[in-house]
């Protein structure tokens, strides 16, 4: 255990403290991470940092308080609105991510249905199998069933399959635009003409795409229609700390009209400490993240925005060109945007994977197909060459070795079949931490390097695996005791 430090430290020794921990965290600035990070430039850093200090006393749970932020996010959600085709009944709110904001779109979907369609006792959410987990996790936190409907082989929805799959207890579909796995832009005018036609909501998942989309299809790339422009589509959720470069901590919910709007809200009126309402989840809000997501806004505009992605798509079109042009290799699907997939019909691509963690790249890994992840950004612009380098030189380590790797991985067990799945280090802390569960006995224990999000992206919901995750979650949160300890007992990795 660690207990408070019984005196104070000078400020400039604790954040000096802070640096040092920081040097094992991954090279996002130099462009080596391909996902968590969106990084613009140096500037647009610059000016969310002073944006979001600026803010950074204010709260949000209180408009009222502060009319500032009042305006930033009426102004934000609009003008986010207007993006995606909204019109004058469209509205919305600001939340902390992504996952806010889909479990926000089931929450009102829920209390929607409640209120709408009284024989509904057991709803149902329609999910493509590559809409993203915080589908699950809503209908887990507000006991709604999924029905996942597996997607095409070209890895958009089946929607003819979503369509059979709908039953009177269904409330919603969704739809992603594009999906995470793949990048790939579901066809939202099909499944949401299904969803008008059974007389249920239909929710886009732009949280990745929102920002991106509508310039990409300015740029002149052919696209899919996937906004409120489409009948049918009932809220759009669309994160501001991914493609428009927001501080993290900021997403938008949008609905078509209030009154579908007034489900996701929340009021005490019974309180002793007085009248409580809130729009979403969150109590406190930090004013800053609101402040910074108007800042960026602002100083991008539609120029900046398309500049940016421009300069994206380029990158995109070389990355596809030079991943086309290495043997073993392809990109999966035909995804329109900037998120891809990399896998392949001969090889280990897991092996691929783990050739280019050593030469200093974060790739999440996926499954069902095997493949890599990339979110391709403004920062990978500079270091394209370099990775299709690294990975035409992973690609021929990974087929001089097939052999002798294929006998070594006709192995057994979850914890085996884990093991191709995830990072070398993440898999041997992963062993080491389950040894209570699967009875092994696992090695010295390394840093902890799991990325949270890659991994809960890519496991199988098996149960042992569960588990294992389940003990991994739980040990995160508790202080590493095998780090080394300072003179003043503090440990640090
Ligand atoms: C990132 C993402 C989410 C979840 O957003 P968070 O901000 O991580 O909570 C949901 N759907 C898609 C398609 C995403 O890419």
């Amino acid at each position: 255990m660690v207990a408070l430090p019984s005196s104070r430290k000078p400020a400039e020794e604790v954040l000096n403290t802070m640096r040092r921990i920081r040097t094992h965290d991954a090279k996002w600035h130099e462009g080596r991470t391909w996902s968590l990070v969106f990084h613009a430039s140096d500037e647009v850093t610059g000016l969310l940092q002073e944006a979001y200090g600026l803010f950074f006393s204010e709260n949000g749970l209180n408009p009222m308080a502060f009319p500032s932020l009042k305006k930033f996010e009426a102004e934000v959600v609009s003008m986010t609105a207007d993006l995606l085709g909204g019109d004058g009944q469209t509205v919305g709110n600001m939340t902390s991510g992504g996952t806010e904001s889909i479990l926000m779109a089931v929450k009102t979907a829920r209390d929607w249905a409640r209120s709408k369609k009284p024989a509904v006792t057991t709803p149902e959410l329609i999910l493509p199998s590559t809409a993203h987990p915080a589908f699950d996790k809503a209908a887990h936190y507000f006991c709604l069933k999924t029905v996942r409907v597996p997607v095409g082989s070209d890895y958009r929805a089946d929607v003819p399959a979503m369509e059979a799959a709908v039953s009177p207890q269904t409330i919603l579909m969704v739809g992603s635009a594009p999906s995470y796995p793949q990048g790939v832009v579901d066809p939202i005018r099909e499944i949401a003409q299904v969803a008008k036609e059974k007389d249920v909501l239909c929710h886009v998942d732009a949280c990745v795409g929102g920002f991106m989309l509508p310039f990409v299809r300015q740029l002149g790339y052919q696209l899919p229609d996937f906004d409120f422009r489409v009948p049918g589509v009932t809220s759009i959720s669309v994160d501001l700390h991914k493609y428009a470069y927001a501080a993290k901590g900021a997403s938008v919910i949008l609905y078509k009209d209030s009154d579908l709007r007034r489900h996701q809200f929340f009021v005490q009126s019974d309180w002793s400490g007085g009248i409580y309402a809130s729009p979403s989840m969150t109590g406190t809000r930090p004013g800053g993240a609101l402040a910074a997501a108007w800042a960026i806004m602002n100083f991008l505009g539609r120029q900046g925005y398309l500049e940016i992605a421009d300069t994206v798509m380029k990158t995109v079109v070389r990355l596809r060109q030079g991943i086309e042009d290495i043997k073993g290799v392809k990109v999966l699907g035909d995804p329109p945007m900037s998120i891809l997939a990399i896998g392949s019909d001969s090889l280990n691509i897991y092996e691929i994977g783990d050739a280019l963690t050593k030469s200093g790249w974060h790739l999440d890994r996926q499954q069902n197909p095997p493949s890599l992840h990339l979110t391709v950004t403004h920062a990978h612009a500079a270091v394209a060459e370099q990775f299709l380098a690294d990975l035409a030189q992973a690609v021929a380590q990974a087929r001089r070795f097939t052999l002798a790797k294929l006998i070594n991985s006709i192995q057994v067990g979850a914890v085996k079949a884990a093991a191709r799945i995830l990072p070398e280090e993440t898999m041997s802390d992963l062993t080491g931490r389950a040894s209570s569960v699967m009875g092994l006995t696992g090695g010295q224990l390394p840093g902890r390097t799991a990325a949270m999000y890659g991994m809960m992206a890519s496991l199988p919901n098996r149960g042992d695996l569960d588990e294992i995750v389940l003990d991994l979650l739980d040990q995160l949160t508790r202080v590493d005791e095998t780090a080394p300890a300072d003179q003043s007992g503090q440990r640090y990795e």
